[in-house]
């Protein structure tokens, strides 16, 4: 191993004796130039070496570098030992790129790279047979180019790929494709692409059937109903121990009618497309028809009602669906309070979102059920529901209502203290009416767009 410091010497030492014996011989200064010389000469003749050595393309002929001495022969070491690191890594690389494409290519998913220019970088076989793309032709096309659905260029300017998109496969009417796209490195894309072809069959048939059996229970539950309610009008010529019987068949009648109704609706919303942000109404009015239903239900109950609403509030969808998600948490913070508790209903807005609570309380329920109260039929306590004449059904709509208006559901609720169901909608799902100016006197503008809390016993 050669190092500067023993280099160094080496030079001093040829220098020294050269220039004693030139000294002795009267020739110290030619000696010394032509030493010098020489010595530039070796180190040149080094590097045109050395020059001449990397010029070979190393990829084919893997030769190691010429034989030298001294440090020159350290640097040609040094180099030959870097090049065979980076022979190993690119190989290490290389076998792990092939099992990456081999592997994906045994997959039935499609995968397909996208590079920041919205352009084909490179995809696995199943994308072909999927999508129809041809290998090596559609390389650098862009991929709106090659998908020509004009949802499927909505989906992919949006850059919001929180949920998959669902679309019929270019070409082919009769195949549903999901895609799910998730952006990596300097915006690019990596492009799920999944046949779900024989899942959404099997999702319409549930669907269809839920509807179905529904549709077809509401004829004989009403006649049975009817029936005990004909029955129930002249109960005074009915055997005294029929008249309990009669009157649960009556309350479980009124529950079966009750699921029905509400399965068909939920089925309704899972097959109707989602309301557009066209249709406006307003939120005051929406809540204040809401709170005299429910006062006109639960009068016996006497519950302290308040509404918080400013009157220039308008919502952005289905006033319909709306009336029924709302109504649910109304109606059910009037069922779990007891008489004489305290209902409000407040919404706040901001730029970006407008939150509606409703609060009230109420028996509460434990933390332990809240993050399963939206799921279909699922039941705090089965008695607590069967005395009220719940479904189960009634905040799995609520959810589904808002997720159709962009809106999400938050419940906090303390058993003993009372509930909390907080619906929040994005920016895009409210607006505040201008007011009518010339009906309007300037002074007393803020006044009269808001709805003062209204207190209802
Ligand atoms: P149900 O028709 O049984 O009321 P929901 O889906 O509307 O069904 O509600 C699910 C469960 O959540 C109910 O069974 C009830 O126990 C509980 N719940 C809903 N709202 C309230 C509330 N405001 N206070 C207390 N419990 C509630």
């Amino acid at each position: 191993m050669y190092t500067w410091r023993g280099e160094f010497k080496r030079y001093l030492l040829i220098f020294a004796v050269v220039g004693i014996v030139s000294y002795f011989f009267g020739v110290l200064l030619p000696s010394l130039l032509i030493l010098t010389l020489i010595l530039l000469g070796i180190d040149l003749l080094q590097l045109h070496r050395l020059q001449k050595w990397l010029a070979i393309d190393h990829a084919s002929d893997k030769s190691a570098p010429p034989e030298s001495f001294g440090v020159w022969g350290g640097v040609f070491d040094g180099i030959y030992r870097l090049q065979k690191q980076e022979r190993r890594a690119s190989a290490h690389l290389e076998s792990l790129l092939n099992k990456a494409q081999e592997s994906s290519a045994a997959l039935e998913m499609g995968i397909v790279m996208i590079n920041r220019h919205n352009n084909l970088d490179w995809w696995n076989r199943a994308s072909e047979s999927l999508l129809g793309l041809r290998h090596p032709q559609d390389r650098g096309q862009s991929i709106t180019n090659l998908i020509r659905d004009p949802q499927f260029h909505e989906y992919f300017h949006s850059e919001n790929y929180d949920d998959p998109l669902k679309l019929n496969a270019p070409g082919d009417s009769t195949q549903i494709l999901e895609y799910q796209i998730a952006t990596f490195g300097k915006h690019e894309r990596l492009m799920i692409v999944r046949d779900i072809t024989q899942l959404h069959r099997l999702e319409s048939m549930r669907k269809d059937f839920v509807g179905n059996v529904s549709h077809e229970l509401g004829t004989p539950i009403t006649v049975i109903k009817g029936y005990l309610e004909a029955i129930i009008d002249n109960m005074q010529d009915l055997d005294p121990k029929w008249q309990k019987p009669i009157q649960q068949m009556h309350q479980q009648s009124t529950r079966m009618e009750n699921i029905v109704r509400d399965l068909l609706l939920l089925s309704s919303l899972e097959t109707k497309h989602r309301p557009k942000p066209q249709d406006s109404f307003s939120l005051s009015s929406l809540l204040s028809e809401i709170r005299n239903d429910t006062l006109q239900i639960y009068k016996k109950k006497s519950h302290n009602f308040t509404l918080e609403c400013d009157a220039s509030l308008e919502l952005l969808g289905d006033r319909g669906e709306l009336y029924s998600a709302l109504s649910n948490l109304v109606v059910n913070a009037a069922k779990y309070t007891p008489a004489n508790g305290t209902i409000s209903v407040r919404v706040e807005h901001d730029e970006e979102s407008l939150t509606i609570e409703v609060e009230d309380n109420g028996i509460g329920i434990d933390v332990q059920h809240l993050p399963r109260l939206t799921e279909r039929f699922y039941r705090v306590d089965v008695s607590r529901s069967s005395e009220t004449g719940g479904t189960g059904l009634g905040l799995a709509i609520v959810k589904h209502i808002l997720m159709r208006h962009d809106g999400e559901l938050n419940i906090e609720s303390e058993i003993g203290e009372g509930s909390c169901f907080v619906c929040r909608f994005p920016q895009t799902r409210f607006r505040q009416s201008e007011p009518a100016v010339e009906s309007i006197p300037q002074e007393s503008s803020a006044d009269t767009t808001t709805e003062s809390p209204s207190t209802t016993h």
